[in-house]
């Protein structure tokens, strides 16, 4: 396969073909020169952001006009993977810059050890300022940070409580606009200006359940958003456990719950309603019910004349808007944050910008919400990053890079080193002369089972062209592999295609190196 490489180098930018990922351009700056001092950096990290809902992603369904400014003033990495599609296990991979098996964080139930190697500790002790504010999901106190303020768990959409070292706080306002207001106080007044600085603004959107802010209750009011093609997915052309999760918008998205508009009261999950819509404060109240309450009541009165299929989309609509709703309140809150750096050009100029999500989200895909699986629409992590006078503008970077590489990233920028091996590698490396090959392959594994959701455990590595996975449970106990340039929607497994026989081969030989890197299986 031929696939284009582009170098993500201001200076010497080249442009050229090589074969799938496999090397780095001989004639590729050094990253080493081009960077002045250490820069200080500003990782801004959601929930669940699907790439599909990115517009310099190509969005079919919104705009998000600030993160595509850090595209377009930066670089836009194209094949962006986590190891482990779930919340806890994307964020211990990547303070830890290992795979889950080998950070202990394989499933959300698990409480991080925090006694071990991250980076912000090894940029603490290399002189960095670090900050934690928003949602750090580890069951654990942040370690490494010289301020940090966490939202308890999966956190509150509004007047969210925060954890800090001296007790809990309460702060009025969406949890978006707070978790910016916190992160851009301590960059005007909370740090210690003398150092280079790393701050991690996590925001709980666009988690389950959504609640967008005031600002953009209402947006896409008088709109359909399109369907996307699989949304009633028949499921066949897979394993069997595609069919049987739970996790579908028709059968386990539910109205009280996940769509803010409770048929009766008697619902089991009624109560869930009335604990969140009871944070709000009176005027909040009166701005979520004035949008809602006239859509909720007409869908009441007409819901006995609709088919399934009509439900099913008026439920699609529903939670796609409100999930878009709280990406545009995300969007336009990392618009403060550049506006805040436009207006101190000298902190800009200097100042790496960086949005990822922990990882990808189904919106309607499949006829899916939720993550979880190798499959692309969950695999992928939205991942952007611009660096003034270093990262060309428009940059667009094609090789396989995953959640294991942002510790290796964030300490070489700062010229540190791991104490311990990484299994990630430094970005910079793809910009660096004689930095040797780039991967061409990624290691997948997720854990989480049966609760919730039923997806079941299974591990593969993705590369350019294919997904192989291997579904090892013994309720299930198959393989599926997809031709991503054939069938990118993943409609049809071709494991058991004659014509495929040799992929499957050279394949599960690379999984199986992957997995003797990683020492996976394997106890130290
Ligand atoms: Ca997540």
């Amino acid at each position: 396969m031929v696939t284009r490489f582009v170098c993500f180098l201001a200076l010497f930018v080249v442009v050229f073909t090589a074969s799938a990922c496999s090397s780095v351009p001989a004639t590729a700056i050094d990253v080493d020169q081009a960077k002045q001092s250490r820069p200080n950096i500003i990782f801004i990290f959601t929930d669940d952001h699907a790439s599909q809902s990115i517009s310099a992603y190509g969005s079919k369904i919104n705009q998000t006009p600030h993160i595509d400014r850090i595209a377009s003033e930066g670089a836009i990495f194209l094949n962006s993977f986590c190891g482990n599609s779930i919340c806890g296990p994307s964020r211990a991979t990547i303070l830890t810059g290992l795979h889950s098996h080998a950070n202990g964080f394989m499933t959300n139930t698990n409480r991080f050890d925090s006694s071990q190697q991250t980076f912000p500790k090894l940029l603490q002790k290399a002189g960095y300022a670090t900050a934690m504010i928003g949602k750090y999901h580890l069951h654990d106190t942040p370690k490494g940070f010289d301020h940090w303020m966490i939202l308890p768990g999966q956190g509150e959409y509004y007047n969210p409580d925060l954890i800090t070292p001296e007790g809990r706080v309460r702060v009025q306002g969406h949890c978006t606009n707070v978790v910016t207001d916190l992160g851009l106080g301590w960059l005007e007044g909370g740090r210690d200006k003398d150092k280079p600085f790393m701050l991690m603004l996590q925001h709980k959107a666009p988690h389950r359940t959504w609640m967008p802010a005031p600002e953009e209750l209402g947006l896409y009011r008088d709109q359909d958003i399109p369907e996307p093609d699989t949304l009633f997915d028949d499921y066949k052309g897979r394993g069997k456990a595609a069919a049987n999760t739970e996790m579908e918008i028709d059968r386990h998205m539910f109205f009280a719950y996940d769509l803010y508009c409770p048929l009766d009261k008697s619902e089991a999950l009624y109560k869930h309603y009335e604990r969140k819509i009871g944070r709000l404060n009176e005027k909040q109240r009166a701005e979520w019910d004035k949008h809602f309450e006239p859509e909720n009541e007409a869908f009441r009165k007409n819901m006995k004349s609709m088919s399934p299929k009509q439900i099913e989309q008026w439920k699609y609509q529903r939670y796609v808007k409100n999930y878009l709703r709280c990406i545009a309140g995300v969007d336009r809150n990392i618009g403060r944050v550049l506006k805040y750096l436009d207006d101190n050009p000298g902190l800009k100029e200097n100042t790496i910008v960086i949005y990822s999500s922990d990882q990808g989200f189904y919106l309607g895909e499949h006829g899916w919400y939720d993550k979880r699986w190798m499959y692309e629409e969950s695999l992928a992590m939205p991942l952007v990053a611009r660096w003034p006078g270093v990262i060309k503008p428009g940059t667009r970077v094609e090789e396989l890079v995953q959640n294991i590489d942002y510790a290796p990233t964030f300490l070489d920028l700062a010229g540190a080193k791991p104490e311990t091996p990484m299994h990630g590698r430094s970005l910079l490396d793809l910009a660096r002369k004689n930095a040797g090959a780039w991967r061409d392959g990624v290691y997948y594994h997720y854990y989480e089972y049966p609760r919730p959701h039923r997806v079941p455990p299974h591990e593969g590595v993705r590369t350019g062209r294919y997904s192989l996975m291997h579904f090892y449970h013994e309720d299930h106990g198959y393989w599926e592999l997809y031709d991503l340039e054939k069938d990118p929607q993943q409609t049809n497994s071709v494991y058991n295609d004659p014509a495929y026989a040799g992929a499957v081969e050279k394949l599960k030989v690379q999984l199986e190196a992957l997995k003797q890197q990683y020492k996976v299986g394997v106890d130290e």
